[in-house]
């Protein structure tokens, strides 16, 4: 199974790995973290393929991702 982990401490908050994500993955935190930004989250590694569509496409490399063997 493949997962992302995302930085906090690198996020921004600018939601374009929100939009990358063909499986709908990631979304933006409600709260604000002490920085004042709505930190992306990933919801779960069910259904991610591991592609890192997500963190080619996140400016502050925030993003990292470890491929698992498909089911
Ligand atoms: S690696 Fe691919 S499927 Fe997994 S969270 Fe990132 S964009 Fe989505
Ligand atoms: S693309 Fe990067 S900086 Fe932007 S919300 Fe996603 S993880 Fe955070």
């Amino acid at each position: 199974m493949s997962k992302i982990i995302i930085n906090e401490a690198r996020c921004k908050g600018c939601g374009l790995c929100t939009i990358a994500c063909p499986q709908k993955l990631v979304t933006l935190s409600d709260t604000p973290n002490s920085m004042g930004y709505t930190v992306a989250v990933f919801t779960g590694p069910e259904k991610c393929t591991g592609c890192a569509l997500c963190a080619e496409m996140c400016p502050d490399v925030a993003i990292m991702v470890y491929k698992g063997e498909n089911k």
